[in-house]
């Protein structure tokens, strides 16, 4: 309608934001990094990243912020993170569990305990610990009950998320009907895929969610790929965080996991495997080969005792040129979803295991949170760096804080001393959904006091107690 304010002065561009004269970590295809950058957007995308004064010559915004404050980092994608289950009752698993108590007697009974309602406010705060800690897009482990439930609530936070009810098939007792389990959670995928498809780029879109290990069939497995490979999605599960799975697909199938997942297909660009620790050479050349991508939750691996350190081939992996993408799993495994605290133990496992300080450098550390997770999400043409075209997902990092004083390396301090404690604002599809350490599209009070009332609730009714090697009075 010609509103001047629309068109702004002759000869400049219209934006609706520009961010001025901050560090930007652009992650761009030259991993540019300006020490007085500028940032503009208009709607969801952003059209101008630069030195400061030449972006700013060059567009005429409806709000200017000064960006002095902050370094700007393109959003984190966190590849593994169970949104709902753990968030709610994070942290009460004891941590000297192993992994086969940890799942079967405590995380599996918890997740039985919750109710349709405690799965949205667990998403909820999944979202609000992401998006605080400065990650801007997630793909979900697997929604235990109501899936629809969890993408309204998040739709209304504004998270971009790659999302599904999690599916299994494998009949483990002797009067279940394989060919209907199978049938039902075939079905399953293609219900959520139709209902929440990623055509377009939506912020949440559904995917095949594998629960993994041994427990999907072949034609679960095979029927996850076609799907995905249909409609240009990923498929997630886990697998290999511990001896059992390599022992169970040898004991079956005479293969291990990854060379039985290259028999049947299942392999690929669309596939990340979260975890995949107890791998032995083959099945690195696997990955490899066929651009599967791994998911590796080193803050899990540790405190879970995983064997991640010693077992895991990560540096192959790595050097074989397979995409290794961070998640933080649950909050009974890392207990966090701060991709900060999960960049830090990726950057120093190896360096410590294998004496050997050339392993794993902040920068690739910093692509493994960025630019290797947008791949995983299928999403790397849209997010994971800061250019012209691509969706205005961003972080601002305070320096206004003793950790990021002096900021002379920005890289190091980035990975070896900040963390999501320090991020500032949040800005996901172009839309500001943090600004001042509050999450401005949900009340955090009230969320809080939600969750703290429930927790109780859900450990009373899974028969379980919190233990404490101390007396609490
Ligand atoms: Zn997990």
């Amino acid at each position: 309608m010609g509103r001047v304010t629309d068109s702004g002065p002759p000869g400049l561009v219209p934006v609706d934001l520009l961010i001025r004269d901050a560090w930007i970590v652009t992650m761009d295809d030259e991993r540019r990094i300006f020490r007085s950058g500028a940032l503009a957007v208009t709607g969801d995308r952003i059209v101008a990243v630069g030195p400061s004064d030449d972006v700013a010559r060059a567009v005429s915004a409806k709000e200017t912020i000064d960006g002095s404050r902050f370094v700007l980092t393109p959003g984190f994608v966190n590849c593994h993170v169970h949104i709902t289950g753990e968030p709610i009752t994070r942290g009460y698993v004891p941590d000297d569990t192993d992994w086969r108590t940890n799942v079967f007697d405590w995380l599996i009974p918890t997740y039985m305990a919750q109710t349709p309602e405690d799965e949205r406010l667990s998403a909820q705060l999944a979202a609000v610990e992401m998006l605080r800690t400065g990650t801007t897009c997630f793909i979900e482990a697997g929604t235990i009950m109501d899936l629809s439930g969890v993408v309204d609530v998040l739709g209304a936070i504004g998270i971009r998320g790659r999302l599904g009810q999690w599916v299994q098939d494998r009949a483990f007792a002797p009067d279940d009907d394989q060919a209907a389990l199978t049938a039902a959670a075939i079905a399953r995928l293609e219900d959520q895929i139709a209902q929440f498809p990623a055509a377009g780029d939506p912020l949440l879109a559904a995917w095949p969610c594998l629960v993994g290990h041994n427990t999907a069939t072949d034609d679960l497995w095979r029927a996850a790929t076609a799907l995905a490979q249909a409609n240009g999605l990923g498929v997630t599960a886990h697998m290999s965080p511990d001896p059992a799975d390599p022992d169970f697909y040898l004991a079956t199938t005479g293969r291990r996991p990854i060379a039985h997942l290259a028999d049947i297909g299942a392999l690929g660009g669309h596939l990340s495997l979260t975890h995949a620790i107890h791998l032995d050479g083959e099945e690195v050349a696997l990955m490899a080969e066929t651009g599967t991508h791994v998911t590796h939750c080193p803050m899990t691996a540790m405190k879970g005792a995983y064997g991640a350190s010693t077992a895991g081939r990560f540096p192959e992996l790595q050097a074989a040129g397979v995409g290794i993408q961070l998640g933080t799993d649950g909050n009974n495994n890392g207990n966090s979803a701060d991709m900060m605290r999960a960049m830090y133990v990726m950057a120093g496992l190896f360096k410590d295991a294998r004496r050997d300080s050339a392993l794993f450098p902040a920068h690739q550390v910093l692509e493994a949170a960025t630019l290797n997770g947008a791949a995983g999400a299928r999403l790397g043409h849209a997010i994971g760096a800061l250019k012209p075209g691509m969706k205005a997902d961003f972080v601002a990092h305070d320096r206004d804080r003793p950790e990021w004083v002096p900021l002379l390396n920005v890289i190091n301090q980035l990975v070896w001393s900040a963390d999501g404690r320090g991020v500032h604002s949040v800005w996901v599809d172009g839309r500001r959904v943090v600004e001042g350490y509050r999450v401005t599209t949900i009340d955090e009070d009230r969320l809080f006091a939600q969750v703290e009332a429930a927790a109780p609730l859900i450990v009373a009714r899974a028969g379980k107690s919190v233990p404490c090697a101390w007396p609490v009075l």
